[in-house]
């Protein structure tokens, strides 16, 4: 059974997916994963938790992939 990608909407092989937080609280695939996930998480790295960078941070990304 093939899992859909919670960011993109693709279908994907990916038996289990991968954590998809912080852009949302499903699963995605490992092309966003590498792709968007993981910058993104490597950013916050450097924002404090829970900092109104950190909110930008997120929004913006959501905001890229939903205009693409
Ligand atoms: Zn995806």
């Amino acid at each position: 059974m093939k899992l859909e990608c919670n960011i993109c909407g693709q279908e994907h092989d990916d038996p289990y997916g991968h954590n998809a937080e912080p852009i949302n609280d499903g699963r995605c695939c490992a092309v966003c994963n590498f792709d968007i996930v993981l910058p993104t998480r490597i950013r916050l790295m450097f924002a404090d938790k829970g900092s109104k960078v950190a909110e930008m941070i997120v929004k913006q990304v959501k905001q890229r992939k939903l205009e693409e």
